[in-house]
């Protein structure tokens, strides 16, 4: 597997904007070529949008996502006390640390972004279902994209919203 280093801006069709602090995006190879196929796919008005692929545990920036996580946690338990049992699907590391083919992905409408999860991972669900009825049909599009090209969207609620996929190893 080899992996793309890809800096932020237009690479053929597909925007990367790498998630903060992260300057850059590192993707297995085959999960991108899968990605711009998934693109291609899609009506002109709808565009990907790569925000995070394969993050080393090891470099500064798997340890600063590590004590966001823990903040994280400790707020997400405070505000939703009732969804523990969420906790390790959105705050794991969903595979990131592991390789490229675990990616998270946000789409434009017209060019500009959606944001699905305007409070990130806190936006209540309240919020999530307003927008998820706002913007169903091109979810459903791009959702219908990613599944025809190999990816397998995050069982969560909110990490889909995100949308972590994970390009699923073909069996041979
Ligand atoms: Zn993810």
């Amino acid at each position: 597997m080899s992996l793309l280093t890809l800096l932020p801006g237009a690479h053929n069709d597909i925007l990367v904007m790498p998630r903060w602090p992260s300057k850059q995006v590192l993707v297995d190879e085959l999960t991108w070529q899968k990605l711009q196929a998934a693109q291609a796919s899609l009506p002109a008005h709808l565009g990907l949008l790569l925000t995070r692929a394969y993050e080393p545990a090891v470099t500064e920036l798997g340890r600063a996502r590590t004590v966001f996580r823990r903040m994280g946690i400790w707020l997400f338990g405070m505000l939703y006390p009732h969804r523990k049992d969420e906790i390790d699907d959105i705050f794991g590391s969903n595979g990131h640390d592991l390789d490229g083919t675990h990616i998270d992905v946000s789409i434009t409408i017209h060019g500009r972004r959606v944001r699905l999860l305007p409070l990130s991972v806190f936006t209540p669900i309240s919020w999530q279902a307003r927008r998820i009825k706002k913007f169903n049909a091109d979810l459903v599009l791009v959702q219908t994209a990613l599944a025809a090209q190999g990816f397998q969207l995050h069982r969560n609620a909110t990490e889909s919203l995100q949308i972590h996929c994970d390009l699923k190893p073909v069996l041979q």
